[in-house]
């Protein structure tokens, strides 16, 4: 059963068995234009993915098998293993599936001679399912019965459902310098991810690889600045129980895929990255080789979590083309021998203020800058920022006519000041040389100390419950682990990584 058949016309022996089997009356078949993968499929047919079935070709030793299950599920391998009674069984590459076997990758259908099927009971109860027949321009629908009957598949239960909330964030911060997170963090991303977390399956990323590519000699440093992002994205009002903060090194698969996305990415193309070439510039740096490649460890920070949505500061928005770029480079070299995408190709999100200036009137308020009043700053210090701001320079008395367009005293206002009023009247007694520098500042200085306040809090609860506090880091990182662990093994079954000694 398992050598003579014939590695052609997969399409035509489907409609024979079909006839033999007289279940023609009971199968719809649906042509449409060719398509490359199932989700395209999904998508000219418009199939919801719970009324579809994709089969998955495996292989152990000379004998090939078939597993037909939802596409809302994957496949437990360890228990697949043990029902098949073999000790191997690894993925068909995308070559042995069309030369051999005759599928079009993408198109794999529910029948064919060589292969045993197996399906997944949670199927049963389906009226109507969608399926592959291995012609790119065909597909079929029928009951679950009928679709076992045609696969002659046996039963089997280790699919497990995807636990996918809705859509994914992925997002971070860099534990640079002291780590602390600042009101530019706040409105470039923070307050995004804390919108956002009930309605998004929610990843935080403490990035301290990131932070080792400034500073690799200084660990201690970046451990305390890890747990003082951490601490933050907690105090402005992440909640553990509804998004994962987690540790980058913790990790190890994000330097798998970080390693061969090295490979995909030219020199050039690197060093012309405007986010590497503004921030060697503002930190003087004489980059490190970690340091010029940071976008593509962020892409493997990102890729490795299907993210589909990353919300970051303007000034990231180069790095999110290269992740983006990368991700369909790879997805057009590689793919699932079931045609499905490895990398979901994520969108980057741009906060309400894009980039918030620094006190000192910089185009970017920035930890490495010194410019910034961070969320853990006391009254005093914030008072003492605030009076100290840059305004307009030009202005030297308070009977002056001031700039209130690019002035940070006002832009600070519009972003925090809920009371409308108050800024529309402060800028034009400002215009006007109606008001001084310091009232408005003032005034300023009792918005930004009363949002900080329960931020503070917050904080501070943390801060006094160490142990607790460190389990929801440890808990966090495990269950991303798992995540990325998923995408990682997708990756590698597209690349047939091991194919060399998985080869037997
Ligand atoms: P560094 O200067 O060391 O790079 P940073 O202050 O830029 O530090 P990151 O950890 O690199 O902080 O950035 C975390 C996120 O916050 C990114 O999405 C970044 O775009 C955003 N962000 C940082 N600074 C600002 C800012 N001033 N305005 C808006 N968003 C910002
Ligand atoms: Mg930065």
């Amino acid at each position: 059963m398992y050598t003579n058949f014939n590695s052609n016309g997969n399409f035509d022996g489907l409609v024979r068995r079909i006839q033999g089997l007289g279940l023609m009356r009971q199968v719809q078949f649906i042509k449409h234009a060719p398509i490359e993968t199932v989700e395209e499929g999904l998508h000219a047919s418009q199939i919801h993915t719970a009324d579809s079935v994709s089969s998955i070709i495996l292989k152990s030793g000379d004998k090939y098998f078939g597993v037909i299950r939802s596409n809302e599920f994957i496949i437990d391998m360890m228990k697949l293993k043990q029902i098949l009674g073999v000790t191997r069984l690894g993925l068909l590459s995308p070559d042995e599936l069309c030369n051999r076997l005759g599928f079009r990758v993408g198109a794999v259908g529910i029948y064919h001679p060589a292969i045993r099927f197996y399906m997944d009971e949670s199927l049963l109860d389906k009226k109507s399912l969608y399926a592959g027949t291995g012609d790119k321009c065909y597909d079929i629908v029928a009951s679950s019965d009928v679709i076992q009957k045609i696969s002659g598949a046996k039963l089997f239960n280790c699919a497990i459902k995807m636990k996918r909330k809705s859509k994914r964030i992925l997002t971070g911060d860099t534990p640079s310098k002291d780590g602390r997170l600042h009101l530019g963090h706040y409105l470039g991303s923070l307050k995004d991810r804390v919108e956002l977390q009930k309605t998004y399956d929610t990843y935080i990323l403490i990035a301290n690889l990131h932070a080792y590519a400034n500073y690799y000699d200084k660990s201690e440093q970046i451990n305390e600045a890890a747990y003082n992002v951490f601490l933050d994205n907690l105090a402005v009002g992440i909640d553990p129980d509804e998004a994962t903060i987690y540790l980058e090194s913790g990790i190890p698969e994000t330097f798998e895929l970080y390693t061969f996305f090295l490979t995909m990415v030219k020199h050039n193309r690197v060093m012309r990255n405007p986010s590497v070439k503004e921030e060697t510039s503002y930190k003087k740096l004489d980059p490190s080789m970690g340091f010029v490649c940071y976008p593509i460890l962020q892409s493997a920070d990102i890729l490795g979590f299907d993210a589909d949505l990353v919300p970051v500061g303007e000034d990231q928005m180069p790095v999110i083309e290269q992740v983006r770029e990368i991700a369909r480079d790879f997805n057009s070299a590689y793919q699932l021998s079931s045609g499905e995408k490895v990398f979901n190709v994520p969108k980057g999100k741009i906060g309400k203020v894009a980039r918030l200036v620094g006190t000192d009137g910089d185009g970017k308020m920035s930890k490495s800058k010194g410019n910034c009043i961070y969320l853990s700053d006391d009254e005093q210090t914030v008072k003492q920022q605030v009076m100290s701001m840059y305004t307009d320079p030009n202005r030297i008395r308070a009977t002056d006519p001031g700039k209130v367009e690019g002035n940070p005293v006002f832009i600070y206002h519009d972003a925090f000041n809920s009371n409308k009023d108050e800024v529309a009247d402060l800028k034009e007694r400002y215009k006007a040389g109606k008001v001084g520098d310091v009232e408005v500042k003032e005034k300023l200085f009792v918005v930004i100390n009363n949002f900080l306040k329960p931020i503070r809090e917050r904080r501070k609860y943390y801060e006094d419950r160490p142990k607790e506090t460190i389990e929801i880091l440890i808990e966090g990182t495990n269950r991303a682990r798992k995540v990325v662990q998923e995408v990682t093994a997708r990756f590698k079954e597209a690349v047939n990584l091991d194919g060399v000694i998985s080869k037997s």
